[in-house]
């Protein structure tokens, strides 16, 4: 029983507590990213506006929020987006990579297929360990990419042990990598795909598989495929893509997207795409549903450097910037359920942003044949906050 001096004790802390509520109303944000030009295709929204954060979370995204904030990003003249989520990256082969693309403004990705069973622990920690929101497909192949083809020996493909795995690493692995080029799996590609289907099943999980210069051609590839798997290396060049002889897009590849297969860039340094094919396929109205970088810490100074990069890409070939966004953002949230929540900034949300700045100018694009073309602007990553906190910029 409370005495009547511990009563009054209460009831005063409580009418503090009421007095506070007003100060809670008008509360200072921890940061507000200022005057940019937000384009959340999540949201449909292309306007200037301020994007306040708080407690690691989107908090408002309104134009002239006057309230005080801890830190504010000055963004005037650049583009305010949703943290860039990349569904093919190698970010987790070493401890470095998280932290380097988080600088480009990705706060998420999907390593794709650097470890196998065998391997799979390393790449666990290494994106538990790291600062953005990593995930894993674990290689059908146990030794994961390798040198040689981690898949010309088939009975790498061993479906118990990747099983295994992903029952260890149900936390982090969201799918399983197959890769079918004739230098990474020879004549066993599709094997080593019914394999790869056979080991995600019993987990719901999706496949993704890298094509492009494999030993089957797509329509004996793509019936292997269910609702929800992913084909990156959307634009590989010949044999069997997924252009025809008079570079059309074949009827079985425009009928498994109908059936919920979704196409991914997947940019890589060789082999996996090249102008021409871009070209034919865009002309056609094949636009991937996501980009990808395919990136590595050693990729930076190559053709792919960086995320932002690859997006300008497209930017060259026409398509309009919201719609380049969405395939780094919104898209790429909806393929794997570990990033639902990426990928927007709606209120409520992660508060994953990515400040790019769009020049105009000249600039030269590469693709993976040392082809170059000349686009008119690029994207450039220019600061990043990452889960409500601000990443310190590149020394
Ligand atoms: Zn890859």
């Amino acid at each position: 029983m409370m005495n009547r001096r511990q009563f009054f004790q209460t009831a005063a802390a409580g009418a503090a507590m009421l007095a506070s509520v007003p100060r809670a109303f008008a509360a200072t944000y921890d940061i507000i990213v200022k005057g940019g030009r937000v384009i959340d295709p999540s949201l449909g929204i292309d306007a200037i506006r301020d994007v306040a954060i708080a407690g690691g979370r989107i908090a408002a995204v309104e134009a002239n929020i006057t309230a005080d904030a801890t830190e504010t990003i000055d963004a005037r003249g650049k583009i305010v987006a949703p943290g860039l989520v990349d569904i093919h990256s190698h970010a987790a082969r070493t401890k470095e990579g998280p932290p380097l693309c988080l600088l480009d403004g990705v706060t998420g990705f999907v390593d794709a297929g650097s470890f196998g069973a065998d391997s799979i622990d390393d790449g666990a920690a290494i994106v538990k360990g790291g600062p953005n929101l990593g995930r894993l497909l674990i290689n059908i192949a146990r030794t994961g990419v390798a040198p040689g083809g981690e898949l010309m020996d088939i009975s790498r493909a061993d479906v118990g042990l990747a099983r295994g795995a992903i029952a260890r690493h149900r936390d982090v692995v969201v799918g399983i990598k197959a890769r079918l080029s004739n230098n990474v799996a020879g004549t066993g590609d599709l094997e080593a795909l019914r394999r790869a289907q056979e080991a995600a099943a019993p987990f719901d999980l999706p496949v993704m598989i890298h094509i492009g210069q494999s030993y089957s051609p797509m329509r004996a590839i793509l019936p292997l495929l269910k609702r929800g798997d992913i084909v990156t290396h959307m634009y590989a060049p010949a044999p069997n893509g997924i252009l025809d002889d008079n570079g059309r897009v074949f009827p079985d590849v425009l009928a498994a997207r109908r059936r919920g297969i979704w196409f991914d860039f997947g940019n890589g340094v060789a082999d996996h795409f090249n102008w021409d094919v871009v070209e034919r396929a865009m002309k056609q109205g094949f636009a991937p549903d996501t980009f990808s970088t395919d990136w590595s810490t050693t990729s930076r100074t190559t053709g792919v450097v960086d995320f932002p990069n690859v997006m300008s890409k497209f930017l060259m070939f026409g398509m309009p910037l919201d719609q380049v966004i969405a395939r780094a953002t919104v898209n790429a949230s909806r393929i794997f359920g570990a990033f639902n929540d990426r990928g927007t900034l709606n209120v409520g949300a992660p508060a994953d942003v990515a400040v790019l700045e769009l020049r105009e100018g000249t600039f030269e694009f590469v693709d993976n044949y040392k082809g170059t073309r000349t686009g008119k602007q690029r994207l450039f990553p220019i600061a990043t906050v990452n889960g409500g906190k601000r990443v310190p910029q590149r020394a």
